[in-house]
């Protein structure tokens, strides 16, 4: 073999999930689990991936193996919804969505407007990414377009996979946040021409959600998706009743609430839907008919007292399901928490989320959800080298339950319950190692 100078050797236990999949119960016969494994990474791409014994005689010379015994080697983590300006108001107290929108949410987002602010938590959100293994997000920026030029320099920087779009938003919010549809469609039109597909970064026409939007705005929304059509959409849908009362008042020529952004040409195999706990049958079957994806976000809809989403219904149409962590509504950047109360949703469902699934949805799925799982989600040869190295035993909690754990299925679920930020000991971005353990 012919390898570049950035080769990299990685030694350790190495987890993935080889195929999408269309059940549940199809991922284990899937998963790769490789004890004593190797990954040979060129220039941002995986090269090779077996076992230790079949590879140690196939790594360069010249190249240092990086050893991490008793770590394990995963995918690095996909956040299908997220909101960049709310990390600084997580934990925000005592409202559901719309009031928690108006006193808290919405003076937060005044202040990106500020190119240099946005510069600086721009920088603070990827380093929260990387230090909960989170590698790929789709991220909600303010109706600024400087918080998305901020955003896409910080992510270009490091040649991370973000995917990311100016709030569109002309109505229903205060004076100092409103665009018009004219200006949201300009200013979306740059960004577009500025920025998508440049390296690895990717956009998303992002209206905030039908309540703030105008019928206009949402014709100007479906108008750039018609225009790029490659380009993603991503917004809310059905997560609070009352505001699925009021988007009914608000657009009441339209059969409910998701048909406001089908009418408009917003669905789609590009189109993500944050929540979705409150569908109606006919909304269940248009997001099935349009390949349209959900993001699944237990710890904010827990947080909102929005409700319980109903994975296995999405399921049993194929609906795709990615994980999403909502910051600021929700209160982790960290996968593990996030799918630690996913199995808490579930539990309240009389249904079990085991955890080959909870990763599965974490990574594979994610990629699925986000039109990625040809690029990344899992460590096919030529994928994209955007991986985590987990320390299942941060702690001497973890320890203690880890060395009780009796198979594979109950050490990663020891690990989605106990995990967080301190499970992450190494993230490579682009087969390049952006954060380490202290
Ligand atoms: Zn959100």
């Amino acid at each position: 073999m012919e390898y570049s100078q950035s080769i990299k050797a990685i030694r350790a236990s190495i987890l993935d999930i080889a195929s999408v999949v269309d059940k549940p119960e199809d991922i284990e016969q899937h998963l790769r689990f490789i004890e004593d494994g190797l990954m040979l990474v060129d220039n941002g791409r995986i090269e090779w991936v077996g076992t230790w014994e079949e590879g140690k005689d196939k790594i360069p010379d010249s190249v240092r193996i990086r050893s991490y015994p008793g770590k394990i080697v995963m995918p690095g983590f996909v956040d299908t919804h997220i909101h960049y300006p709310q990390a600084e108001m997580v934990g925000a107290y005592g409202e559901q969505l719309l009031e928690w929108l108006n006193n808290y949410t919405f003076p937060t987002e005044a202040r990106y407007k500020d190119k240099d602010y946005s510069r600086e938590m721009s920088a603070f959100f990827l380093k929260q990414l990387l230090r909960n293994g989170t590698t790929t997000a789709l991220v909600f920026g303010t109706v600024h377009p400087e918080s998305v030029d901020a955003l896409f320099e910080a992510a270009e920087g490091i040649n991370m996979r973000i995917i990311a779009g100016k709030v569109m938003m002309d109505r229903n919010a205060p004076d100092y946040l409103l665009d018009t549809p004219e200006v949201s469609y300009n200013q979306t039109k740059e960004l577009i021409e500025k920025w998508h597909k440049r390296g690895r970064l990717l956009y998303a026409i992002t209206p905030r959600f039908a309540p703030t939007s105008s019928p206009e705005q949402l014709a100007m929304a479906g108008k750039l998706k018609q225009e790029y059509p490659d380009t993603y959409v991503h917004t809310h849908l059905c997560e609070n009743k009352n505001e699925i009362e009021w988007v009914k008042e608000l657009y009441p020529e339209q059969d409910g609430y998701l048909d406001v952004y089908h009418h408009h040409g917003l669905t789609g195999p590009k189109s993500v839907f944050a929540h979705c706990i409150h569908l109606e049958d006919k909304e269940w079957d248009c997001l099935q008919e349009t390949d349209s994806a959900i993001a699944f976000c237990p710890t904010s809809n827990l947080y909102l007292g929005s409700g319980l989403f109903k994975l296995q219904e999405a399921w049993q149409r194929n609906i795709k399901v990615g994980m999403g962590t909502d910051i600021g509504a929700g209160t982790t950047f960290n996968m593990m928490q996030t799918l630690n109360e996913a199995y808490k949703v579930m539990q309240l469902q009389q249904h079990r989320l085991s955890a080959f699934e909870a990763f599965y949805l974490a990574t594979l799925g994610g990629a699925k959800s986000l039109s990625l799982d040809h690029l990344i989600g899992n460590f096919e040869v030529g994928k994209e080298a955007d991986f985590v190295v987990i320390d299942p035993c941060a702690t001497p909690l973890q320890q203690l339950r880890y060395d009780s754990s009796k198979s594979l299925a109950d050490e990663l679920f020891v690990l989605m319950t106990l995990g967080d930020d301190r499970s992450i000991y190494r993230t490579y971005v682009d087969g390049r190692l952006v954060y380490e353990r202290g």
